[in-house]
């Protein structure tokens, strides 16, 4: 490859391999449970998960399902036969020494979803069984292996080399977790290794062949897909541009150091021996099977999406709710609480104040003892004008606490001072203290107005209904 002139005419060419543990109760070709996060070490295992001889695959249902639906919300095609092939390779992590995975039958192919308006392809969609875990205890001369995780049901899924920067990567990543989210597919949380990603990466000037790869594996954040992302285009692009070439390596990041580094050099498919799957049937997966499935379908990213603007939500909140899994839910629980409240109203608090405070304390909404109930009827004693919202605002620390809002405000005997006297008197005080403006309103300025509606607000301490003191106002002015 020729020298580039400057990083600038550089452009970034990005593949992302993504691994999404389903959400099945056993295991993928087994009966043992995959309820193991947190549990004691090789107590989730049974004879197959340990590559005990003898021991032959049965495959779990649910998992062709889910990977079936979630083929389908990616537009591929998943038709005809699917097949199991082994692919072999001897590690203590993988007791029977192979990897049952699926080869040139893969369950779903040829999909795409849109990124910001471009479209990224999805090359396939494959099921296969996790390995165990090992670990180099710091200075320790062994390492431990835990077999928990073997045969969890895995999907992997492939894209295109249609990714443009670290960015869309990242955005790729937050609407894949979305829609395996929404779907039930996955719970696909990475911090838990449910969303694995292993990023390949290249530069070229457009125009001309895509440069050398490299891949960089086992990502377990968006952020350090942004940041590894990152590190190797600058990196190729330095190398390029001081007349070097890229060899096509296998690297890990180390996330404390923000860099990348050689773990090997790339196997070829040979290496594999991939071979069909002798203790396993293929799988004809017929129309009816899909048709069975795509009516299970909950709603997808995208039409939450529209759904949400149709009913009045900002385009850039809708575009961030609909890919927040947790937040639509909590959302649209809301909702059914109470219909009538403004998906704006709703979304306000909960991009906001409701934000904030779990931002501040490190919480998910999830976790939190907010009701989706509650915050309904905070939102709604505002809007029907029962409390203020800076009286609201001032329950909220209690409702995130699990407090009921309605009961708060029956408790302490709080709402907006609606006895018309109080208002009545404060706002002869406010146009007694300012003759000009009343002048002026009389003399058709209404604007003028604005400058005796404060100072009644003020007096009455944020206790007034805004409505209520508008209405006293207007009248008292003879408007
Ligand atoms: P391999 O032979 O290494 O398995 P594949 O062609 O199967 O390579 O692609 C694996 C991943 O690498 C895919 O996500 C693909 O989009 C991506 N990819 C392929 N070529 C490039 C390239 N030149 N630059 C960046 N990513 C690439
Ligand atoms: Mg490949």
């Amino acid at each position: 490859m020729s020298v580039p002139a400057s990083p600038t005419d550089l452009q970034a060419v990005i593949g992302l391999e993504v691994h999404l543990h389903l959400n099945t109760r056993t295991k993928i070709f087994s009966a043992a449970s995959t309820d193991y996060f947190g549990q004691e070490p090789n107590t989730f295992t049974d004879p197959l998960t340990l590559g005990l001889p003898g021991t032959l695959p049965t495959l779990n249902a649910r998992a062709v399902d889910l990977a079936i639906m979630f083929g389908l919300a990616l537009g591929c095609d998943v038709s005809g036969f699917t097949q199991f092939h082994r692919k072999n390779y001897f590690y203590p992590d993988a007791p029977k020494n192979f990897q049952l995975s699926q080869y040139d039958r893969p369950i779903a192919r040829n999909g795409a979803v849109m990124v910001d308006g471009e479209r990224i392809g999805i090359t396939r969609a494959h099921l296969e069984d996790d390995a165990g875990k090992l670990m180099h205890p710091l200075y320790a001369p062994y390492s431990l292996l835990d077999l928990n995780r073997a045969g969890m049901p895995l999907i992997e899924m492939v894209t295109e080399p249609e990714l443009r920067s670290p960015e869309q990567a990242r955005k790729f990543l937050t609407l894949i977790r979305a829609v395996a989210q929404s779907l039930g597919v996955s719970e696909a949380n990475p911090e838990e290794g449910q969303m694995r990603c292993d990023v390949n990466v290249s530069v070229h000037r457009p125009g001309t062949p895509f440069g050398t790869k490299v891949e960089v594996k086992n990502l377990n954040s968006f952020r350090s897909v942004q940041r590894a992302l990152e590190y190797e285009i600058a990196r190729q692009t330095r190398v390029l541009q001081a007349g070097g070439t890229i060899t096509q390596d296998t690297m890990g990041w180390d996330d404390g150091g923000g860099r990348t580094f050689v773990m090997r050099t790339k196997e070829g498919e040979a290496d594999y021996r991939y071979f069909p799957e002798p203790d396993l049937p293929p799988l004809d997966i017929t129309p009816e099977w899909i048709e069975r499935v795509r009516a299970q379908m909950p709603e997808l990213p995208d039409r939450k999406r529209e759904r949400y603007v149709a009913a009045g939500l900002r385009e850039a909140d809708a575009d961030a709710i609909s890919v927040d899994v947790p937040q639509s839910r909590f959302l649209d629980a809301a909702l059914r609480h109470d219909p009538k409240l403004h998906v704006q109203k709703l979304a306000n608090w909960l991009l906001t104040d409701v934000a904030g405070w779990l931002a501040a304390r490190e919480q998910s909404l999830t976790a939190s003892h907010l009701t989706p109930e509650h915050l309904a009827s905070l939102v709604g004693l505002v809007e029907a004008g029962g409390i203020s919202g800076k009286m609201a605002k001032d329950l909220l620390p209690e409702v995130m606490e699990g407090a009921d809002p309605a009961a708060l405000v029956q408790e302490r005997g709080l709402s907006v001072v609606t006895d018309t006297a109080a208002i009545e008197a404060a706002v002869d005080a406010a146009m007694a203290a300012n003759p000009a403006a009343v002048e002026q309103v009389r003399a058709g300025n209404l604007k003028a107005a604005n400058a005796l509606f404060g100072p009644v607000m003020k007096a009455m301490n944020g206790q007034a209904g805004p409505d209520v003191v508008r209405q006293v106002l207007n009248a008292r002015l003879g408007l």
